[in-house]
């Protein structure tokens, strides 16, 4: 079997995501036969460096041994039993070890972010119509905001490519100013200009919030815009408006979650608890699908009644996966055990350090949130994500831009060396596709 074989054959059965099936006639799959740490080996004996953690889901490096381990133990224990009527260790001890880190209750799961987002939606909507507010079923999210792909979170998406053929299913929603900096004024500051978008929600909520039941965002970083990045403020000014106004917030931490932007989660950076907040990807170190949402005791209260109508009813087949639920314990177990947040300080310096060498191509805001980086090119040629792409896998590395910005998003693991290959190969490759 060789890489070409299993393309074929994958391009006759499996319909890929994100990806028009056409272009892979000149831009071929690639056959991953195994991976170890930040590597992913194929079938061909080439490896590469696996620069965005597949999708930004992978923590401790792929085929980790002590994740593994866990899975394995629990594979010949209990494999999944459904969650209706019963329980079990592993998703119990994850409930209380993600209650103990959110400051939030009860644990509802799904499988895949997207998931997430809809259960957020519904519970917030639920919540208000449990205590006699009907009328606040609205949803406000920022300008480039990315919640997700099923019918519900696309309606709270904001990007054009994913969301515009969509249109005519979607329910229409209100998207208010992002505060990513790159949009700030010339002389205003990141700060100055989050405040002036904070006040913008602020004015609409003010007019409108008898109709909303929540605002949903990603803290800090909007990754699927090109990691756009702001500052803390908004979350603040956000917290406090959504306070004033009575409705919900929301935070996304799908993709921000699990130390991304340098602490375990991105909304203790501005000291804030959110009302609802949406967990997925790093979740289970990048092994299984699961996703989580926590909510606060008054919203958990508000469900709580003899009325099964008043109830919560939403279930997936899978929720609480024991498998999944495994992965994520000894995912949480290596944050604890290797002081992760404070080793990543380390590698985020070193990172930063390596990726100086960038300032001298014609490149622009250049970025970075804890384990998060992201620069963009202006005036770049025509087709530059595919051509970067392609030749960032010919130099043996993992990266996928998003428009004309490229980012990194590592795995925890990755070494001082592998980041002198990864900052230097992205050098070489961006010469070649810019020159
Ligand atoms: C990836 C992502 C989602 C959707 O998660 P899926 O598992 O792909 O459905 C939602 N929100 C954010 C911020 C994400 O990055």
């Amino acid at each position: 079997m060789n890489n070409n074989d299993l393309a074929q054959r994958s391009r006759s059965f499996v319909w890929h995501p994100c990806t028009q099936m056409k272009g892979l006639e000149t831009l071929p799959l690639l056959a991953i036969r195994r991976a170890e740490g930040v590597w992913l080996h194929d079938h061909d004996g080439n490896r590469i460096l696996d620069a965005i953690s597949s999708w930004w889901v992978n923590l401790f490096g792929h085929c980790n041994p002590r994740i593994n381990a866990a899975l394995k133990a629990q594979l010949d224990t209990l494999e999944h039993v459904m969650l209706a009527g019963f329980t079990h260790e592993p998703v119990v001890a994850l409930s209380e070890k993600l209650a103990r880190l959110t400051g939030l209750g009860h644990a509802f799961y799904g499988s895949d972010g997207a998931s997430a987002t809809e259960i957020a939606l519904k519970m917030s909507f639920h919540y208000w119509r449990n205590n006699g507010h009907p009328h606040k079923n609205g949803f406000v999210n920022l300008h480039q905001s990315y919640h997700g792909e099923t019918l519900g979170a696309l309606a709270v998406t904001d990007i054009a490519i994913f969301k515009d053929t969509y249109a005519p299913l979607l329910r229409g929603g209100v998207q208010v100013p992002s505060p990513d900096w790159r949009l700030a004024k010339d002389g205003e500051s990141p700060q100055i200009y989050a405040r002036r978008c904070a006040q913008v929600l602020d004015d609409y909520l003010a007019a409108h919030h008898e109709e909303i039941a929540a605002v949903i965002l990603e803290p800090l970083v909007q990754g699927a815009a090109g990691m756009a990045m702001y500052h803390a403020d908004y979350l603040r000014l956000a917290r406090s408006s959504c306070d004033r106004y009575q409705v919900h917030l929301i935070a996304d931490e799908i993709a921000v979650g699990f130390g991304r932007t340098g602490t375990m989660f991105a909304c203790e950076q501005a000291n804030i608890t959110p009302d609802f907040i949406c967990l997925s990807k790093g979740l289970t170190g990048g092994y299984l699908p699961l996703s989580a949402v926590l909510t606060t005791d008054a919203v958990y209260a508000a469900f709580y009644d003899d009325a099964v109508t008043r109830a919560f009813l939403h279930s997936h087949s899978y929720t609480g996966n024991a498998l999944a639920c495994r992965a994520a314990l000894a995912t949480l177990e290596i944050f604890e055990q290797d002081k992760v947040l404070d080793a990543n300080r380390v590698k985020q310096s070193r990172m930063n350090a390596a990726l100086e060498p960038l300032r001298e191509l014609p490149i622009k805001h250049l970025r970075n949130t804890g384990m998060i980086w992201a620069f963009d090119v202006p005036d770049a040629p025509a087709g530059f994500p595919r051509r970067f792409y392609q030749e960032a896998l010919a130099h043996g590395l993992l990266l996928r831009p998003i428009g004309n910005t490229v980012y990194f998003m590592p795995p925890y693991v990755i070494s001082d060396e592998e980041i002198e290959i990864l900052a230097e190969q992205t050098v070489s490759v961006l010469k070649k596709v810019i020159t």
